[in-house]
């Protein structure tokens, strides 16, 4: 596109055993300091407690790291000067590499950011009227292999650490700080939409959101904050218990034979024991609703009968539907569903009853769409390879 703006940031920095770069390194790269980046506030106080020091230093920190954006101990001028130089020895603050930072013409920004294991994660913010919502990465990659996902066909190679995704967000306010030139908050919402499952990568994805929550740190209500699932049952009652956030799940078919082929999580976790999962989840809450996502997959998803079957299965559930058309990439056989059947589709829902929303699609001049994320992953399956291969014998 003539007018995307490119800028391309040298990698190159050593990194730390918890994935993130660090200057001050032992001769192997590797450095075995803690990385107070991926602390929450439990965490911290744990680290500021076995150090030999008083709670009320993991606030200070929390703020000066999270809030001010400083990453060098000997800028945070209320600890002592002593305490400055231990944690120079004892600690670090680091968050990924840059590897490429795009701007797409509707003004949605998409960042690839290296994580050691040769690999890079995809980042999207992609701002509206009335807010501003980052997209972030919880895996390098995803072991789901949904039929229609980018992210799927890459394979998976390993979880996030909470530094690396709560990184994304810290990254993210600080340069669209600049962008925006401005200290009002930026990214008003997070979704946790990115690559990979986030609820296969539970304890590091509920650090990184009582982050997100803190007040010394982004303090964003939990309302703001938005998870979104395929369906890990069990992960969705331990999230109401950990961190209840808004929820969003992946549907995309209103019926198990065609979810199995679709979300191959259904075959473990069916609609039904799906939709449980959520009747529990908004159980004590009046105003909550779980938003069900949707992708239009033309003669696929989007006949009338499937719109007539979702409907009823939302009459048992608080919930929403947003309907996503289908994002393309190479090597995919499915179509996005055309308009006119997508207004078809969600005239049906409305009819029934239904608050149903049709998701705009953004930033698809730079691949940001949804569902498009693919980074670079090094696949430790065989399915990346699989995938190739199956191009390769259509080709021929
Ligand atoms: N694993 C989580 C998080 C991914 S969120 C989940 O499944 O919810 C990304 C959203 O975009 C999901 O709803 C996903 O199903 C959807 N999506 C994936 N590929 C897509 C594509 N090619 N076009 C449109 N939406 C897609």
């Amino acid at each position: 596109m003539s007018d995307l703006k490119n800028i391309e940031i040298e990698v190159g920095a050593p990194t730390s055993s918890d994935g993130t770069s660090v200057s001050g390194v032992s001769s192997n790269g590797v450095t075995t300091k803690t990385n107070l980046m991926g602390l929450d506030r439990e965490a911290m106080e744990a680290y500021f407690a076995s150090i030999g020091e008083k709670s009320f230093r993991a606030s200070q920190v929390m703020k000066w790291i999270h809030q001010l954006g400083v990453s060098d101990f000997t800028q945070m001028t209320n600890l002592s000067k002593t305490l400055r130089a231990n944690l120079t020895e004892d600690a670090h603050i680091s968050v990924p590499e840059i590897i490429s930072d795009n701007l797409s013409e509707d003004g949605t920004r998409k960042w690839l950011l290296q994580v050691p294991g040769k690999s890079a994660i995809e980042m999207v913010f992609i701002p509206e009227e009335s807010r501003g919502t980052l997209c972030v990465s919880s895996q390098v990659g995803c072991t789901l292999n949904c039929s229609f996902c980018a992210t799927g066909k890459q394979g998976y190679n390993r979880d996030l650490t909470t530094a690396e995704i709560i990184g994304q967000v810290w990254i993210a306010k600080h340069l669209l700080a600049e962008q925006y030139q401005t200290d009002k908050r930026i990214v008003s919402n997070v979704v946790m939409m990115g690559m990979g499952e986030p609820l296969m990568n539970f304890n590091h994805v509920v650090s990184a959101m009582r982050i997100m929550q803190d007040d010394f740190c982004f303090g964003l209500s939990k309302r703001r904050i938005t998870l979104s699932t395929a369906g890990v049952v069990p992960k969705i009652d331990e999230l109401k218990q950990a961190c209840p956030v808004s929820l969003a799940v992946s549907l995309h078919a209103p019926n198990d034979d065609l979810r199995n082929v679709l979300v191959p999580l259904n075959r473990k976790y069916n609609i039904q024991m799906l939709l449980d999962a959520c009747n529990r989840y908004v159980a004590d809450s009046q105003r909550a609703r779980i938003t069900f996502e949707y992708v239009m997959l033309e003669g696929v998803n989007d006949e009338l009968e499937h719109a007539h079957q979702l409907a009823a299965l939302m009459k048992t559930v608080p919930g929403k539907v947003n309907l996503i058309p289908f994002n393309p990439f190479d090597g995919i056989e499915y179509k996005r569903s055309s308009n006119s059947r997508i207004n078809r589709f969600r005239d049906i829902l409305h009819h029934k009853g239904v608050i149903v929303t049709v998701r705009k699609t953004r930033g698809d001049d730079i691949d940001a769409a949804c569902g498009q994320l693919a980074g670079d992953v090094m696949d430790k399956t065989r399915r990346a390879e699989k995938f190739r291969q199956s191009l390769v014998e259509k080709i021929q």
